[in-house]
Formats: structure tokens, sequence, C-alpha cells
């Protein structure tokens, strides 16, 4: 028996009970007549004490040369400890050490194994094992293990079954590029690797399975934004005979049962928002509405008067700071350059300081009079003491940057408490987006998405204004779920490959399947995936996903600990049949 009890479960009750412990050494404090020892596992810590009087010699010298992070087992005797440490859970007692074990010697570690550690982020990703041994990062893995433990039960109470569907697959179009992975058996093929399980779930819908999940890994080899992953987990779900309310409903439960037992938070019933809203009045499709500061657009109000940048532009749209009136000068001309940021983006800034006596003061007051400064103040909701942040432009553009400003300005207000939780839906996405780069329509979400019913017409003639039965669910300004209402019928499934510009050749090779799958009795069906490194992170109220990955890549896509991605031999790549042709 390697142990009687774990490091974190001794207390005061347990005084004179002989007991064995393994671990961790995390620290020794060596008073010459006194050794402590912090012992560290997975479940707390406990403090063992050898001394001269009761401890033998030779094990005295031992305890003596323990070093950090040595595996140790000792037997001993639980006993009062003369000066309590209320902070710890074990503070109560220590272990009067009869026989010591060092079971694995430990190299000192390259940083410091502490809650707060001196040790950078690549160093601890090298060292991921040593950086799992932190609380921190053990903690937010424990964490994951609830938020996955609660998805299952929740939804296996629900009726919905968890299947695996293969890793090694045909590319599924999700808008990202596919990992693949060459055939040995099958010269010159390759497999790719999931997306996500788009296609199969929808299958295993046509197999009749009606009600299905899985937490299953997606991978897509993207140009890697801030925080993403090649490879991610998705908690991915379908139905079958359903409506878009019915998932809308299943989903919102679900996001409801976490946030209750895993943060203690009741939420109301979500808001649920129309994505041209959300664009107006956030200028983004996943708004976060944890505060106000609400898109006012002042068209009508700021132009056709002298000002020619207002009047040649789109749209010319603002914000209420509140509060923002006590900026000083210099801060407002920050802001200004904050926004003219290439990240940003906008060329400049007009404000106007809502002043207390109900006076206003802005950096335009050559064109505008009270009246006009009082009716920006009434679109964009400014109290006296607030400041009105305009900026004008190209519709689209500038609704970016003024969501970009809206979420700085909120971060710097402290209105983004992480401890705070207001998810909502947003509805009605369009069905295509415009693609500045091939000249063409791509699927927003997929291309197994429905139109909205009664749209399908308007693909011919406005393709753009087509709406889909696609959703998204939001939470505190991010995205952590989205799905849609699929086609289910093979026209309709072909009609849109048209459209996307596949050729009917392309179509039936690339999804055959699917298209003769809908020819054998598809059902109905639709369904969303969430993305559960986003929403650990969110309900854990961190900022980054790779707190809560155990093992996560760096943003080039390296594992700098396995040091992946690497060459593979020549003897590989013949097997494969594969010849490099390195571009360097
Ligand atoms: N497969 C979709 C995605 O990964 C989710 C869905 O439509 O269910 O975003």
């Amino acid at each position: 028996m390697y142990r009687s009890h774990n490091c974190g479960e001794l207390r005061a009750s347990h005084i004179n009970t002989e007991v064995t412990l393994a671990g961790w050494v995390q620290k020794s404090r060596n008073k010459g007549f006194i050794v402590w020892v912090d012992l560290r596992d997975r479940y707390g810590m406990t403090q063992l004490v050898f001394d001269e009087e009761r401890t033998p010699k030779e094990m005295m010298k031992r305890a003596e040369d323990l070093g950090r992070e040595f595996v140790v087992q000792v037997k001993g005797k639980v006993i009062e400890r003369a000066s309590k440490n209320p902070n710890m859970p074990t503070g109560d007692i220590e272990i009067l050490v009869s026989e010591l074990t060092i079971l694995n010697e430990a190299l000192v570690p390259p940083f410091t194994i502490e809650d707060k550690t001196d040790g950078g982020e690549e160093l601890r990703m090298k060292y991921r094992y040593l950086d799992i041994r932190r609380n921190p990062v053990k903690n937010n893995l424990i964490f994951r293990h609830k938020v996955t433990q609660e998805v299952r039960n929740y939804l296996s109470q629900e009726g919905f079954i968890e299947v695996e569907t293969p890793y090694l697959i045909k590319s599924t179009p999700e808008g990202a590029r596919d990992f693949v992975v060459p055939s040995r058996m099958n010269e010159g093929q390759f497999y790719a690797l999931p997306q996500s399980p788009q296609t199969f779930k929808q299958l295993l819908m046509v197999g009749g399975i009606d009600k299905y999940f899985q937490i299953v890994k997606c991978f897509r080899d993207e140009d890697l934004r801030a925080d993403r992953q090649p490879e991610f987990t998705q908690i991915d779900c379908e139905m079958s005979f359903i409506e878009q309310e019915d998932i809308l409903n299943a989903f919102e439960g679900l996001t409801r049962h976490l946030l209750k037992e895993v943060n203690g938070v009741e939420v109301e019933k979500f808001p649920r928002m129309l994505y041209d809203d959300a664009m107006r009045l956030y200028g983004n499709d996943k708004p976060d509405i944890r505060f106000g500061m609400e898109f006012g657009e002042l068209n009508a109000v700021a132009q056709h008067k002298d000002f020619g940048v207002f009047n040649a532009a789109e749209l010319v749209v603002g914000i209420a700071v509140p509060g923002g009136n006590s900026y000083t000068r210099k801060e407002i001309d920050k802001l200004i350059d904050w926004v003219r940021r290439p990240q940003v983006g906008a060329l400049g800034m007009v404000y106007s300081r809502c002043n207390d006596d109900g006076s206003f003061k802005s950096s335009v007051d050559k064109f505008y009079d009270h009246d006009d400064l009082a009716k920006w103040a009434e679109v964009t909701g400014a109290k006296p003491g607030d400041l009105v942040c305009v900026l004008s432009g190209e519709k689209n553009k500038v609704r970016t940057q003024l969501s970009a400003l809206r979420m700085e300005l909120a971060e710097r207000l402290g209105l983004r408490d992480p401890k705070v939780f207001a998810p909502l839906w947003v509805m009605d996405f369009p069905l295509l987006e415009w693609d500045e780069d091939t000249e063409r329509y791509h699927a927003m979400h997929h291309p197994f998405t429905s139109p909205k019913p009664g749209q399908l017409e308007l693909l011919k003639t406005n393709p753009g204004d087509v709406k889909a039965n696609a959703y998204d669910l939001v939470l505190n300004g991010n995205e952590i779920g989205g799905g849609s209402i699929r086609i289910h019928d093979k026209e309709t499934q072909a009609l849109m490959f048209d459209y996307l510009g596949f050729t009917p050749e392309e179509a039936k090779a690339q999804f055959g399947f699917l298209m003769d799958a809908f020819q054998y009795g598809a059902p109905p069906h639709g369904g969303l995936a969430f993305g559960l490194d986003r929403l650990v992170s969110i309900l854990g109220g961190q900022e980054t996903i790779r707190d809560y990955i155990a093992f996560p890549k760096n943003n080039n896509g390296r594992d700098v600990m396995i040091d992946a991605p690497a060459p593979i031999d020549d003897k590989q790549l013949t097997e494969l049949s594969l010849k490099l042709n390195l571009k360097s």
C-alpha cells in the first residue's frame, strides 16, 4: 500500500493515527535541529517533521538532503502542531516521520511549482507536466472535468446518446483548411481530420439516433488568431423532428444547468436578438450585453450640416461612455490615437462632452449647436457627465471599429465582470457571406444550413439578403455555440452546393454520401456545437483557453513540449509514397 491517506485529508481528529503518505517535496526548512518538509499531492499539502530528538541520525541526514520535487513515501504518526496554520486545511497537524523512502529523485525544476510561479509561458509549456502540478492549472483541469461531467449528465438525462464518429474522414467544409493524413494502404490518397463531425451527425439522424451528442476533438488548419488552437473540443449535438425553438430550448437548458451546477448562478430566460439588430446595436454578432453602451445611429441628426466628413459617410454612429466627461483632453486624445491604431483602423473620432449643467462641448462645435448635440445625446442615451464618441465611414467597417472601442472602454470601466453571466441567442444569420478575396459567396455557417422558409427564391436575385435558420449562443461577448436547422432533402442541398460554386460533379465527389442518404428518408433535423474550451474558460472566469487545456499548442501551432510538428524520416515517407517539395 503506497499510502493510507492523501496529502489533503488529515485533520486534528487523526491525531495519534499511524499513516503512510506519498507525494512530492514542495519545500523543506532546515533549522539544524529540526527539518520540516511540505509534502504535496493532488489533494493538498501536509507538513512532515523530523527532529534531532525523535528522528534517527541517518534519517535526519536523508531528510536534510531532500530536494524540491523529490518523490517520497513516509510512514509516521499524526501529531498536533505546536504552531497551527489556519490557512492550510491540514494546518492543525503534522507527521512525525518514522520511515522515509525516496521513491524518485528530481532535478531542480526550471520554475517554481507555486501558485504564482516565476516561469514564463513558453517555459511552462515546455515542462507542462510540472506546470500541471501547480494549483491553478490543476484546478482548471478539475474544473473542466466538472463541466464535461455535467454536460454528460444533463444530456444523457434528456435522452441524448453519445456516439463517437471517426477522425480519419474526408473533408467537411467549415471554412478552414483541413489537416490531412496520408494513407499508406491507399497510395496517393489522404484522409482529412474533421473540422467538426457535421456530416456524420447528420448521417446519425438519418440512422434514426434522434438525439446525439459527443464531446469531440475538431481540427482546423487556420492561421491562428489570438487564443485559437488547431485542435479544439466541441460539445457536438444534433436532434431530429425538431424546430428551431426545440433546439434553442434544449441547449438553453444545458447552459442554464451548467451555470447553476458549476457557477451557482441562476439565469433568466436568455434574450434573443436578430443578427441584424446585433450588428446595428453593438456592431458585433456576439455582443457583450453585460453592460449597455448601445450604438446610436446619428445619420439623421448629424448629416446635412456643414461637416463634410459626416456628410460623406455611409454611417455615423456613436456611443455614450458613462462618466466619460471626466476624461481630460489628453485622455481623449489618447482614445483617438487608440481608434486610429491599425488594429482598429478608424480615421478619427468626434466627441461631445455632456456637462452636468446640461450644456455640451464637442470637438465639432463649429458645425453643431446645442440642439444638435442634445440630439446626439438623446440618440446615444448619454446623460450629463457622459461622453459621446462618434465614428463614421463605411457601415460594416465603422460598426466593427465602434464595437472595438465599446469593448475597450467597457474593459477600462470595469464593466466586463467575469462573475456576471449574460447569455443570449443571436438568430437569423445571413445564409451567405461575400468573400472579398475569392469574390464569391460562401456559406456563413456551413453548406448544410437551411435558408429560412420561403427565402429559397431570393437566392437567385439577392443572395446576400437570404437569412438562414442559424443561431449562435453568445456569452459575455463570446460565441460559445452555433448551429442551424439543416437542409434534409437532396434537391435543396444540390441547389446550395450549386450556389456555393460546386459543380454537380464536385458536389457528388465530395458529398455524394450525404445526398445519397437524403434519398433514404432523412428526418428534419438540426443541431449545434459548443466550443468546450472557450465555454470552460468563460465559466472559469479566465482569459485564455490554453489555461484549460492540459497540453495546448502555442500561437504557431507547436507543441513545444514534445516538439511537434516534426519531420518524419525517409523510410516513413517512402512507405507513404510521398516526396517533399519544400519551399525553404
Ligand atoms: N458543425 C458546426 C460547427 O462546427 C456546428 C453545427 O452546425 O452544429 O460550427
